[in-house]
Formats: C-alpha cells, sequence, structure tokens
C-alpha cells in the first residue's frame, strides 16, 4: 500500500562554501610596497536543524526537497574578511529522527531542544597577510575556501506522545482528543475520518501537561498490512499510556467486549512491547447509552484483567477532566520515552586521487591545489586520528610526494594544502 501518510521525507541540503582568501598589499602615498593585507575569506553557513513545538507534521518538507545555505564571501585587502554565510534553519517537529539516505543509520533523534549541525559550511581560505614570514615578506598567494557539503537524508516523524488513543473507528477518539487539547481534528460520523495522526498538547494543571495523540485506523488485519492500521500504528511506538475508547452505547449494534478485545489482539499482533503499556479504558457515550449492561459487562471484563475503567462522554464532556488527571498521575509513574540512538558512524568517503594538482612553488613554500584534493581535506576531521591517518594514506597513495620531489622540493619546505601546512621530510 502506498503510504498517503506524511510522516517521512527525502531531502537533500548543502552547507556554504567557504569564501576565498585574498592575495592584497598595503599601500600607501610614497610606499612603494607594503605588507600582504588580503584578507581570509568568510565561513560558509551550516545546515542546522531546530525542534519546533508548533509543528507535527513533515509536510513543508514534501512541497520544498533542496536546501541550500549561504556561502562564505571572499576575502578582500586592508585585511578584510569576508562575511560568513548564514545558517540555514530548518525547523522539525519534535521526535523526528534523521537518517542517512543511502545507509539508513539514524545520524539524530531530534527530541531534545538543542540545535543540530547536520552540515558544516565550508572554513573560509586564509588570505595572504597570514603567509608572510621574515623570509618570505611578499606571499603572492591565498588559499581557496573549502567546499559545503551535500547530503541526502531522510526525516522521518514518530510522535512523540505520551498517551495514544487506540480504539475502533467512529468511537470518540478524535473527539475526546478534541476535548482535551487544543488540537482540532476532523470530526464525522462516519469510518476512517482522522486520515492523520492528530497531536495535542492536554493541560491538566500549571506544570503538568501531555502529549495526546488520536491513533485512528487500527482495524483488523492491520498487523497483517490489510487495512490502514499499520502505517499509523508506527506513531505510537513511543506512547507511554494507552488510552483505549470504546463505545458503550451499542448505538451501532456494537459488543464492547467483543471490540476491546479485537483491539488488544491487534496491538499485540503488530508489538507485544506496544500491547504490554500500560493501558487505561474509556467507555464512551454514555450519554446516549441504550443498554448498561453492555457497559457492566464491558466493566466485570476489564476489571478481571486488572485494567481501570472509567465511564466518560466526549461529547458533553461528562468525565473526561478525571480521565484526563489518572492519565497525569499514571504518566508520572512512568518511565520516559526511548531515545534513540544515534547508529551512523561518520565514513570517509571514496576519493579518486589521480586527478592533477596544480603546485606552485613561492621560495620554500609548495601551494597543492585541486578539486579532489579539496573534496579529501573537507571531509578529514583532523581531531580524530582514524581520519588523520586515513588522510596520510591517501596523501602518499596520490603520488604527490614523488611529485614534489620531482619538481625539487627540499627537506625543511614547507607544504600548504588548504589551511593545512607542515614541513616536508623525506
Ligand atoms: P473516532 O473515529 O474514534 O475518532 O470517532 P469520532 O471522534 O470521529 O466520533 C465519531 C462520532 O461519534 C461523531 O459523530 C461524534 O460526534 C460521536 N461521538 C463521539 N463521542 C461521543 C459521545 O460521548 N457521545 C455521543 N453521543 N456521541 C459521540
Ligand atoms: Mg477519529
Amino acid at each position: 500500500m502506498a503510504n498517503q501518510f506524511i510522516d517521512t521525507a527525502r531531502i537533500t541540503v548543502r552547507s556554504g562554501d567557504g569564501g576565498n582568501g585574498a592575495v592584497s598589499f598595503h599601500r600607501e602615498k610614497y610606499v612603494a610596497a607594503g605588507g600582504p593585507d588580503g584578507g581570509d575569506g568568510g565561513r560558509g553557513g551550516n545546515i542546522v536543524l531546530q525542534v519546533d513545538d508548533h509543528l507535527s507534521t513533515l509536510m513543508d518538507f514534501r512541497y520544498k526537497r533542496k536546501y541550500v545555505a549561504e556561502n562564505g564571501m571572499n576575502g578582500a585587502g586592508k585585511r578584510c574578511t569576508g562575511r560568513d554565510g548564514a545558517d540555514l534553519v530548518l525547523k522539525v517537529p519534535r521526535g523526528t529522527v534523521v537518517r542517512d539516505a543511502q545507509t539508513r543509520e539514524i545520524i539524530q533523534d531530534m527530541s531534545g531542544s538543542e540545535p543540530f549541525i547536520l552540515c558544516r559550511g565550508g572554513k573560509g581560505g586564509w588570505g595572504n597577510k597570514h603567509f608572510a614570514t621574515p623570509t618570505r615578506q611578499v606571499p603572492r598567494f591565498a588559499k581557496s575556501g573549502l567546499p559545503g557539503q551535500s547530503r541526502d537524508v531522510i526525516l522521518e516523524l514518530k510522535l512523540l506522545a505520551d498517551v495514544g488513543l487506540v480504539g475502533f473507528p467512529n468511537v470518540g477518539k478524535s473527539t475526546l482528543l478534541s476535548v482535551v487539547s487544543k488540537a482540532q481534528p476532523k470530526i464525522a460520523n462516519y469510518h476512517f475520518t482522522t486520515l492523520f495522526p492528530n497531536l495535542g498538547v492536554v493541560y491538566v494543571e500549571e506544570g503538568v501537561s501531555f502529549v495526546m495523540a488520536d491513533i485512528p485506523g487500527i482495524i483488523e488485519g492491520a498487523a497483517e498490512g490489510a487495512g490502514l492500521g499499520h502505517d499509523f500504528l508506527r506513531h505510537i511506538d513511543r506512547c507511554r499510556l494507552l488510552i483505549h475508547v470504546v463505545d458503550v452505547s451499542g448505538s451501532e449494534g456494537r459488543d464492547p467486549v467483543a471490540d476491546f478485545e479485537a483491539i488488544n489482539a491487534e496491538l499485540a499482533r503488530y508489538s507485544p512491547e506496544l500491547a504490554a503499556r500500560k493501558m487505561l479504558v474509556a467507555a464512551n457515550k454514555v450519554d446516549i447509552m441504550e443498554d448498561p449492561s453492555l457497559l457492566a459487562r464491558l466493566r466485570e471484563h476489564v476489571e478481571g484483567l486488572g485494567l481501570e475503567l472509567l465511564e466518560i462522554s466526549a461529547a458533553s464532556h461528562q468525565g473526561v477532566r478525571a480521565l484526563v488527571q489518572k492519565a497525569a498521575a499514571e504518566l508520572a509513574q512512568l518511565p520516559p520515552v526511548t531515545i534513540y540512538e544515534p547508529t551512523y558512524v561518520e565514513r570517509p568517503p571514496e576519493v579518486d586521487t589521480s586527478g592533477a594538482l596544480d603546485i606552485q612553488q613561492y621560495d620554500d613554500v609548495w601551494t597543492v591545489e585541486g578539486p579532489w584534493l579539496q573534496r579529501l581535506i573537507s571531509n578529514v576531521n583532523f581531531d580524530d586520528y582514524e581520519s588523520r591517518n586515513w588522510f596520510d594514506r591517501m596523501l602518499r597513495e596520490s603520488g604527490l610526494f614523488e611529485r614534489l620531489e620531482e619538481l625539487g622540493i627540499k627537506d625543511g619546505d614547507t607544504v600548504s594544502l588548504y589551511n593545512l601546512e607542515f614541513e616536508y621530510r623525506r
């Protein structure tokens, strides 16, 4: 079945490129040649993810799929540093899990409120003002900025609800949610009205509130993928408490006990873990109850299982307050939801080192530039030992050092690779 519910989105993001450093020399009247004063390039903008509690869907990411942060500006003379590119902040609903699109590994779970840098902007290149030394007073070179990173990611929203409403269609789940929260789900007297999991924040009293999700579409057979249920069920993975809404009015000729058991069987088939969660039973529509024995039978059945049953009428608000307070009291006893741990390990990318490099000599300084080298450097975390080793190996295998030897590099000369400099030793 095609997934008609917007709870995943695949997007491409790109952080900004760093600006280039400038080559410039200070000029004053009557002074022939001043010192180097080329400023640095600005940093490229980052792609940042930030939780926004006003959002409950990934809808926006369906319409816009490409996000590019601003580039850093180039440096200029008079030691002018280029402006940094602005970060691009993407707002996501709380609970959004970010995965690598290729490997599906979890990069980040956006459950906390800390912003997360998904792609770092490229560093700006140094201007020539950095390269003056006593022996090198006229550095006629500057560094190019490093490119930003591009990434394909999948956003996946599992609702971070504390309480999930389960029950057959039309028992009054949406009505209950609309009554206890500010959510305004569609309410209509036909099955499968709510095709989207609605979230609402339920305020109990000052300092006590919880998130309730209306999880529609649980029907028999859904765990085998037959109905609408399966897609929705993914959304309740994180609920700590279930409220099982049962229609006891008899208005649709249903048997409350049979309904209750059918939904429980459904839950157990989908996830035994979920079925084992704490559950309250809300016997709804008591305002139009025709046959009180239906309620009595359900109560006996439910209490026999050691569960608590509360009578409510979502439509007339009867018993709703007591249900909400009971749910809050239960939640206070329950452990917090599981946060998914990142499983993603940064891996060195494939870099083809066969392309030609541009090698320039300025006295005892050798600058080396080229697309693959740029890519290589921007992908190395120099704080990490493994990454540095990998970088060394790639450089050696590329034949760069043989090339420098051919050109006449001497021990003690400086090799300058973008924002990296080292002394050459055979
Ligand atoms: P859901 O499919 O479980 O979300 O059910 P809805 O909330 O959409 O409700 C289905 C129908 O039952 C709607 O016509 C509601 O107005 C009605 N309904 C819900 N709760 C009550 C109630 O407590 N009393 C009465 N009389 N009708 C209710
Ligand atoms: Mg509904």
